[in-house]
Formats: C-alpha cells, sequence, structure tokens
C-alpha cells in the first residue's frame, strides 16, 4: 500500500492507497481554521500549523485504513506547487518515514494529484481524456494521454477558485468564498447583472478573470449597502454564472479540439453545484464520459497524491534524501 502526504497549503492530509492507485483506504484531512480571520491563507501560519498535525493526520490515516507502517510499501508527497515552507513539512515527513523504513518515496505534482482524484472516482478510467483544474490557485486544461499530461491552457491572471474567493469577499461574503457565492445565489437570477465572460470570444484555451472582478467592483461601487444586500443574490449568481461558462466553454472546446472522449474536472471549484449540472448536461448531449469525483476528492487532500503516485516513478531509498520541494 502506498502512504500519502498533502500539505502544499493549508490543508494536512494523508491517506493510504493500494497500489493500483484507483482505490482509497483512508483519506485524511485536517483542515486549518487559523486562516479564517485573516480572509486568506498565511503561509508561515500555515507551515506551522502543519507541523502541529502532522503526525496525528498520518496516525489517523493509517488507523482508519486498519494499516500500520509494517503495511506500507512506498511514500508519496506532494513536492510542488504550492507554500514553499508548507510543502517541506509534507516532504520532510514523508522522508523520515520512507528513510527509516527503507521504501522508496514517490515525488507527486499536485496538479496531476488532482487529475488523478478522477481515477479514484472512477477506477475504469483510462486516458486519453481532457481535464479542468480549477481550484484556488490554479486553472489550466491539459490533454492527458498515455504519454503523461500536457498543458492546452491557463489562466491569464486569476485562478476561478481566487476569483470566486474575491467576489464572494467584495460582496461581504466569507471564506472560502465559492461555497459563501453559491449559498449567496440561491434564487438569484443570473441573467439580472450582465458579468462579462473572460476570453470569451478567444480561440485559444487560456482563461481570464480579472475583467470579471472589475466589472463586479463597478457595480458595487454605483450601489450602497442597502442595495447591495437587496441584490445580493443577483449579483451572486450573476458572478458565479460568469465564471462557469468561462470554465465549461474552454472545456469542451477543449474536448472538440481534442477530439476526446472522455472530460475530467478537478480541484476545488469542481465542487460547484451549477457548474456540475451544467457539465452533465452538456456532456450528455456530446456523448461524452465525465468524471467529476466528489468534493471531498475534488478540494486538497492525499488520497489523490495516492493515485497520482501510482503511475509516477518512485526514487529508490536512499536516493530521495536531497529532494526538496519547489513553490511552482
Ligand atoms: P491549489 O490546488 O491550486 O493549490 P487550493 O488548494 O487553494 O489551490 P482547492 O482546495 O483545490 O485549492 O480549492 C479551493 C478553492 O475551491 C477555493 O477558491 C474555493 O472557493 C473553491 N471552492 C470550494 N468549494 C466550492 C464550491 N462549492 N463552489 C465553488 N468553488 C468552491
Ligand atoms: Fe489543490
Amino acid at each position: 500500500m502506498i502512504l500519502a502526504i498533502e500539505t502544499s497549503c493549508d490543508d494536512t492530509c494523508a491517506a493510504v492507497v493500494e497500489p493500483s492507485g484507483r482505490r482509497a483506504l483512508s483519506n485524511v484531512v485536517h483542515t486549518q481554521t487559523e486562516h479564517s480571520r485573516y480572509g486568506g491563507v498565511v503561509p508561515e501560519v500555515a507551515s506551522r500549523a502543519h507541523l502541529e498535525r502532522m503526525d496525528a493526520v498520518v496516525e489517523a490515516a493509517l488507523a482508519e485504513a486498519g494499516a500500520s507502517l509494517d503495511d506500507i510499501e512506498s511514500v508519496a508527497v506532494t513536492v510542488r506547487p504550492g507554500l514553499i515552507g508548507a510543502l517541506l513539512v509534507g516532504v520532510s515527513t514523508a522522508k523520515g518515514l520512507a528513510y527509516a523504513r527503507r521504501l522508496p518515496l514517490v515525488p507527486v505534482n499536485h496538479l496531476e494529484g488532482h487529475v488523478a482524484a478522477a481515477y479514484l472516482a472512477a477506477p475504469d478510467l483510462e486516458p486519453p481524456f481532457v481535464a479542468l483544474i480549477a481550484s484556488g490557485g490554479h486553472t489550466a486544461l491539459y490533454s492527458v494521454t498515455e504519454d503523461g499530461m500536457s498543458l492546452l491552457g491557463e489562466t491569464l491572471d486569476d485562478a476561478a477558485g481566487e476569483a470566486l474567493d474575491k467576489g464572494a469577499r467584495m460582496l461581504g461574503l466569507g471564506f472560502p468564498g465559492g461555497p459563501a457565492l453559491s449559498k449567496a445565489a440561491r434564487g438569484g437570477d443570473p441573467t439580472r447583472y450582465d458579468f462579462p465572460v473572460g476570453l470569451k470570444g478567444k480561440a485559444d484555451l487560456d482563461f481570464s478573470f480579472s475583467g470579471l472582478k472589475t466589472s463586479l467592483l463597478y457595480k458595487l461601487k454605483a450601489m450602497d449597502a442597502e442595495e447591495v444586500s437587496g441584490e445580493l443574490a443577483h449579483l451572486a449568481a450573476g458572478y458565479e454564472a460568469a465564471v462557469v461558462e468561462a470554465l465549461v466553454r474552454k472545456l469542451l472546446r477543449a474536448a472538440e479540439l481534442q477530439d476526446a472522449p472522455a472530460l475530467v474536472v478537478a480541484g476545488g471549484v469542481a465542487a460547484n453545484g451549477p457548474l456540475r449540472r451544467r457539465l452533465e448536461a452538456e456532456a450528455a448531449r456530446l456523448g461524452k464520459r465525465l468524471v467529476v469525483p466528489p468534493p471531498a476528492l475534488c478540494t486538497d487532500n492525499a488520497a489523490m497524491i495516492g493515485a497520482a503516485a501510482a503511475a509516477t516513478p518512485a526514487l529508490p531509498f536512499p536516493d530521495y534524501l536531497s529532494l526538496n520541494a519547489r513553490s511552482i
């Protein structure tokens, strides 16, 4: 079995995954609450909180899987991209565990992890497919084949999750903004306000959310507090719909260009209700398979890192001692 560790941002995660990478026996996530009062993740606070929780999270992952370290054949860990101090806690822990047991260590790219979540959700899924990763830090489209992942397009400015978080903040809603916006948007009319869909007419597969943010800013400047609270559901629904529309359009365009039989959507934003519903309808219309992992596998977790590790070369003992984390 694979013991997987993920600490790239503000979730301290460990999981036990079968060697096939297609089934998780446990998936423990400790979400740091220390950041809520700052309205965003504070890197140094995240590193310290990882350090405090890491051992307990690993122990919980082993216990939930009914396993001990004796059952572990390799240790997988996120090495990039992410907050450097946060990553280092996971990498150091993984190195220590692997070295003590003379096990191989598998360095995993966090974004490949997000894509690999699809293999846990759909164990029979095989490449080729196109994958959209939409999270707090990334928004990118990949073509996934047997040879690996290649980038088709990405955001030129904010990530989709970041755009949702910033929009929610402008509207006075909580953090993280994605779920807060969705809640506020309930019952709202997404067509009441005209929000721009970034790079809509462009033939490429890139994204942009800065114009959308500016549009909300100007709308809010023209309203007083009472108007904003009266119009909140409509504003939230319109803003959310513009983010969803940009994601759906480019993913479908990528699928068409690649002639891909399946679509995968992962990353925290894939938990979004309106996005999931739109994609289900579009995939059915096009006769393509759609895999959107359940929310717990879409936001940061270690099971997805274990899933990606199954298809990633391992570093044999003790070659990984000089392994480093990378922020990008
Ligand atoms: P990265 O993976 O790029 O390093 P991250 O770890 O911050 O970034 P995730 O945990 O994958 O990202 O996702 C967090 C993002 O997902 C946040 O921006 C959050 O607002 C968004 N999000 C979470 N749930 C929902 C939801 N139901 N609807 C829309 N967005 C959501
Ligand atoms: Fe992530």
